[in-house]
């Protein structure tokens, strides 16, 4: 059993993230399974080296430690593009030259509270078939993709629990449509591609992260399933809200563990706090 944290460092981490990452060391813990870090830092403009240094020293203060290298999406552009120019010559991707804004919320993990990009018209398909010049995003021919796959998921191969959907085809096309899976800059994967693929690198059996991802997993199944990567377990966890019962984001300083840390609190504490 094999279980990651995957912070993307553009912020310092608060209490969400505490609450992820130690449940999945902890479930790694309970089962003599192995906890691995990925740094996902593809977000170029917004990822800093001083938040990427501060999330180290606030995971080992929290206890946690692990046993191989960090993973670095800044790394592993070479082999996102591999992967592209096999879903290109597969016929199940393409370039595409169009807005700027979509493609930077791909780029992002999908967050509760925020709204899902427009559906993507279609505009770039007929270049199907070439790989992307300077100033060219990828896209996912959704439609060619699903038709790769031999049946609709069902609930146990979406690793999902009851009460959620299963991988609906025909709700994929119509909520997310051709997305994108590299942005314009060459090279810079966006999240669902790079999140499957580095899973798969790093022999994740257990993913373990909060449910406002639950319904992203759906496209990861999706990608799994056209590369024929294996598919971890997923455990999608609740959320930790501030008094108003708004998520926790970066931008929530005040919930930062650094904060807590120097203002005296302990690591005991900040489970308590979680709730664990
Ligand atoms: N980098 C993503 C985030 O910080 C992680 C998403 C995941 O665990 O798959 O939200």
């Amino acid at each position: 059993m094999r279980t990651r944290f995957a912070p993307s460092p553009t912020g310092l981490l608060h209490l969400g993230h505490a609450y992820s990452a130690l449940l999945a060391w902890d479930r790694a813990q309970a089962e003599g399974g192995v906890f691995l870090l990925r740094i996902e830092d593809n977000d170029t403009q917004r990822c800093r080296p001083e938040y990427e240094a501060a999330c180290y020293e606030d995971l080992r203060w929290l206890g946690l430690s692990w046993p191989e290298p960090v993973m670095r999406l800044s790394d592993r552009r070479e082999t996102y593009q591999a992967v592209i120019h096999d879903l290109i010559d597969r016929g199940l991707a393409y370039p595409c030259a169009c807005t700027r804004r979509d493609i930077q919320e791909a780029l992002s993990a999908p967050q509760e509270g925020v709204a899902a990009p427009h559906l993507y018209p279609g505009t770039c398909r007929h270049r199907k078939g070439e790989y992307p010049q300077e100033g060219d995003a990828v896209r996912l021919d959704m439609a060619a993709a699903l038709g790769t796959i031999q049946h609709p998921l069902t609930r146990e191969e979406t690793g999902l629990g009851a009460g959620q959907h299963v991988l609906d085809p025909a709700r994929l096309l119509q909520d997310h449509g051709d997305i994108v899976l590299m942005r314009k800059d060459i090279g810079t994967a966006a999240y669902h591609l790079s999140v499957v693929v580095d899973d798969a690198e790093q022999g994740i059996t257990d993913v373990i992260r909060g449910a406002d991802l639950a319904e992203a997993t759906m496209l990861h199944r999706l990608l799994q399933a056209v590369l024929e990567l294996p598919t971890p377990r997923y455990h999608h966890h609740r959320l930790i809200r501030d008094e108003n019962g708004k998520r926790l984001a970066k931008r929530d300083d005040a919930r930062a563990i650094s904060l807590y840390r120097h203002e005296g609190a302990s690591p005991a504490q900040i489970r308590a706090m979680v709730g664990l």
